[in-house]
């Protein structure tokens, strides 16, 4: 039987259109469900939208309409990016959907008060909207949460509380000895010194009057079930875990979650303890980007410098995007836009790196009549095994930028052969050079396949129907 791959992203907050940041995340997770695929595994590629909560309420009485409608909009919006970045992802789930999603939630909920792992307590807090969580007073900056610049909100009611402290010290153990991995190490070292300092239990519900845009909790009409707690069991609900169903048994736990570094304590904190809780396997690979900034400087509506990743794709086409982004941004560290770094990449890189070479050798295959040697020279097979070996150690650690550039040595080592060979002059053995050179292109095709799938296909198709168009056009 074929081996298993989970992976998802996070699911995107439906209050505002799709931004650069989480497409890096999309592109992330695209490339290793790509990746897994390709080596003959069987692969469940899962995102979605993430719907309920006062923010999106908000947002939705803001423009005058019906939460529902609203979120249908935004969703959409995100369902989109499948096509614009083309995805390869086999599922979207919504936390509005309440055929797919809160069976799950209830069935989850339910058994955990039944286990006395959620019970209800007075509570008084300091709530910010902007994060949708509760925040202490240590961590305010003059008064307002760091991440908003927001006044929290003071709330007191009786709420529903999660044994969150109960399962700390077990979250600790597997985050230690890398039983759930965090990519990068310094994540790790941030979550283990953050149990360190004490973890509270954490409420997990909200009155309706304060909440009323959620799932109500079973059995208690006066309560909604917070976001966080819900939201994070999408992964398992997209498997149809409340009907213990064979996808759930089957693609359960996730190999990956990708996510970005303002939500990875919600991840590698809570989303463990309620598994534990509910004795299931633990995911193994928890993969946390950082956030792009646009020439240095936060993106945000009030300095209207957000990047739209549609009208990018829409002005310079999906494989140019999908490369800035595995390219330019390590992948989980933060990185930075702007137009200039964009076309330097695109002409430098794609233009002439890439189409520069596929373009040169169909060119000169086009004077001889080709074949593709399927035994290459043997310094030609010997680097091509190489970087595909490499390829692969990169990918396993996600070092997409890494891939790239080995890539890239590739093209360069193959530009060097051209310039060495010059099977253009005459009394050269051009059949022989050409076919090495058809070989290598068509290897960079499939090595790139899950980075570029578009650009991939038509260096394919290129090769086999003998005619040659560029591929990036300079801008
Ligand atoms: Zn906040």
């Amino acid at each position: 039987m074929a081996k298993k791959f989970y992976i998802t992203t996070s699911i995107a907050y439906t209050n505002a259109p799709p931004h650069i940041g989480f497409s890096l995340e999309l592109v992330q997770a695209d490339i290793l469900a790509r990746h897994h695929r390709n080596l003959g595994e069987e692969v469940f590629f899962l995102t979605g939208t993430d719907e309920h909560g006062q923010k999106v309420l908000r947002a939705a009485e803001g423009c005058k309409k019906e939460p529902k409608e609203f979120c249908d909009e935004f969703s959409s919006k995100y369902k989109r990016l499948k096509k614009v970045l083309n995805l390869s992802n086999d599922d979207f789930i919504r936390t509005t959907d309440q055929k797919r999603h809160w069976p799950t939630v209830r069935k989850v909920w339910s058994e955990l008060k039944a286990n006395g792992d959620i019970y209800e307590k007075k509570y008084q807090g300091l709530y910010c909207v902007g994060c949708e969580a509760f925040i202490k007073k240590k961590d305010l900056v003059d008064g307002r949460c760091p991440h908003h610049q927001q006044k929290p909100e003071i709330i007191e009611e009786e709420n529903y509380f999660f044994k969150l402290s109960k399962y700390s010290d077990k979250v600790k153990k597997v985050i230690e000895n890398d039983e759930i991995k965090i990519f990068p190490e310094s994540r790790k070292n941030e979550i283990l010194a953050f149990i360190d300092q004490g973890v509270e239990d954490i409420s997990c519900s909200r009155s309706k009057e304060k909440l009323k845009w959620g799932i109500p909790v079973p059995d208690d009409d006066s309560q909604t079930i917070y976001i966080w707690f819900e939201a994070l069991l999408n992964y398992i609900s997209a498997l149809d875990f409340a009907k213990n169903s064979a996808k759930f048994r089957k693609f359960w736990p996730a190999d990956v979650h990708c996510l970005g570094k303002d939500i990875f304590r919600f991840h590698i904190l809570l989303w463990p303890a309620i598994l534990f809780a509910l004795k299931l396997p633990l995911p193994k690979n928890i993969l946390v980007h950082g956030f792009i900034t646009f020439a240095g400087q936060k993106m945000s509506k009030s300095l209207g410098n957000i990047v739209c990743p549609v009208e990018l794709v829409k002005k310079y086409g999906t494989d140019a995007v999908r490369y800035f982004l595995l390219r330019e941004i390590p992948a989980t560290e933060d990185g930075d836009f702007t137009y200039q770094k964009f076309k330097g990449r695109y002409n430098s890189d794609l233009a002439s790196g890439l189409g520069n070479l596929v373009a040169r050798v169909l060119t000169m295959a086009e004077k001889v009549s080709y074949q593709l040697r399927i035994k290459p020279d043997y310094e030609f097979k010997n680097k091509i095994n190489k970087t595909w070996k490499n390829c692969k150690k990169e990918l396993d650690e996600f070092r997409f930028n890494e891939v790239l550039v080995l890539i890239w040595e590739l093209i360069s080592f193959c530009d060097g052969y051209i310039e060495k060979e010059r099977p253009w002059e005459e009394g050269k053995n051009q059949k022989e050079v050409i076919s090495n050179l058809l070989f290598a292109i068509s290897e960079i095709a499939k090595l790139l396949e899950p980075f570029l799938p578009e650009t991939s296909e038509k260096i394919l198709e290129q090769m086999e129907t003998k005619k040659s168009k560029p591929l990036f056009p300079r801008i």
